[in-house]
């Protein structure tokens, strides 16, 4: 009798609510005790950042921990990934957590004792190389996570599969890399995924909040190039020429019409933007042809085909109607990172509860990218942004990302490390076997 009645009490004071998990609770008490090691290893591995498909040291660290906790780790997935299996004490689902390694060339400006000094040629030129996105964090960040559940291994339902993944922000020219060569690779087999969960550290948002969004999260990207040709002449005399200068402007005028009059963007932003633009070599002598690029971003999927259709059809008849002629060229690059609504639902609760309720914001959709879209197209997955910038510093103060100001707090991580840690033990107890919801 006075059992039950304690057992109901218990049961009525703390309900199902996680927070007194004796599970939650130590790793919780982990992760406090393991930040310290964590911002070393970040602090190490901004100071040798490696751009994509080149980050050799990083995984050579990062397998050498997992190895240590006595994970089952691969190496040389996609190029320099890690993947790594845990094997929880108790059945359950199979649960991917995944950090990117890369780092970017830019040339670091940030007065810290761990700046990056790493120096490159890419791309033909020589530059700095710098943990300018905050991967260095992500990976420290997910080693922690390793490290807390490998420490309550045996009361962990299921299996954890930690993916290390490289060249999240493009692999090197001709080459191919990332999320999709992972799965091209079967990361997401053996043993199947059930759901995969992500974060990215902002550095525009406060530490200790994390933002989140159900569906379109993150834009699609593709890449454009339009070669314009036309016919060269002295240019004092422009009428023997079909100039491609001025067609090429044409073109990149029209273009301002695609997202402006033929997009429905109440469903969605999106952005159409020429980003280089060369032709000619000499004041008086009208070139041949014109090259130029641009990117492509939307949130909604079915945009990527007014706008490919639309692109096309702009430049090749703005060229036809001067005499010349627009060779369009677009390379998809990668999908919308779309978090999986029913996934989403589920989850927010286990955010809540590390950050508080009122620390985990939902955001407006980012027109920026992310190669995360890829797992997220074949499991459902969750994605969500964790607050880098000082408390101290106000958006307008903070550097964006990919600049050479860009600066994270350090101060957000052990949050990451515990959101990571709950996500993963609360999915496993309310699994059921999940499908992607449809879009
Ligand atoms: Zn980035
Ligand atoms: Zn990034």
């Amino acid at each position: 009798m006075k059992n039950s009645i304690l057992a109901a009490l218990l049961l009525i004071s703390f309900g199902s609510h996680g927070a007194v998990d004796p599970i939650k609770k130590r790793m919780d008490q982990m992760a406090k005790e393991i930040e310290k090691k964590v911002i070393t290893w970040r602090r190490d591995f901004h100071e040798h950042p490696e751009l994509g498909n080149r980050e050799f040291r990083t995984s050579e660290k990062i397998a050498a921990h997992l190895k240590a906790l006595g994970l089952e780790v691969k190496t040389g997935v996609a190029k320099t990934g890690v993947v790594a299996l845990l094997k929880g004490g108790k059945p359950g689902p199979v649960i991917a957590l995944r950090a990117d390694m890369d780092g970017l060339p830019v040339t670091e400006r940030v007065d810290v004792p761990f700046v990056s000094k790493v120096t490159t040629e890419y791309n033909g030129q020589q530059t700095g190389v710098m943990h300018a996105c905050g991967h260095d964090g992500h990976v420290a960040i997910l080693m922690g996570v390793a490290e807390v559940l490998a420490g309550v291994k045996s009361e962990v339902k299921g299996t954890i599969k930690f993916i290390f993944q490289p060249a999240e922000e493009g692999a090197p020219q001709g080459e191919e890399g990332g999320a999709a060569l992972m799965i091209k690779e079967g990361v997401l087999e053996n043993p199947k995924v059930d759901a995969i969960f992500g974060l990215h550290l902002n550095a525009q948002t406060p530490i200790g909040q994390i933002k989140y969004r159900p569906g379109g999260t993150m834009a699609a990207v593709d890449f454009f190039s339009v070669k314009v040709k036309g016919k060269q002449s002295h240019g004092a005399y422009p009428w023997l020429s079909i100039d491609p200068i001025v067609t090429a402007s044409q073109i990149v005028n029209n273009l301002q019409t695609i997202v402006s009059r033929k997009l429905d963007l109440t469903s969605g932003a999106a952005v159409v933007t020429v980003g280089a633009i060369h032709g000619g070599i000499r004041q008086n002598i009208i070139p041949e042809e014109v090259n130029m690029m641009g990117t492509i971003r939307y949130l909604d999927a079915p945009m990527q085909k007014v706008i490919h259709d639309n692109l096309r059809q702009v430049a090749e008849k703005t060229a036809e109607s001067q005499g010349a002629k627009a060779d369009v060229k677009i390379d998809v690059m990668y999908p919308v990172t779309y978090n999986d609504p029913a996934l989403t639902d589920q989850m927010v609760g286990s955010l809540e509860e590390v950050a508080g309720k009122d620390n985990v914001l939902l955001t407006p959709a980012v027109t920026g990218a992310e190669d995360f879209s890829f797992f997220q197209q074949k499991v459902p997955g969750l994605f969500f942004f964790l607050g880098g910038a000082p408390l101290n510093k106000s958006q307008a103060q903070t550097a964006p990302h990919h600049t050479p100001d860009f600066y994270i707090d350090e101060g957000g991580f052990e949050l990451g490390i515990r959101a990571f840690c709950h996500l993963v033990v609360d999915y496993a107890d309310q699994h059921k076997s999940t499908k992607i919801s449809s879009r």
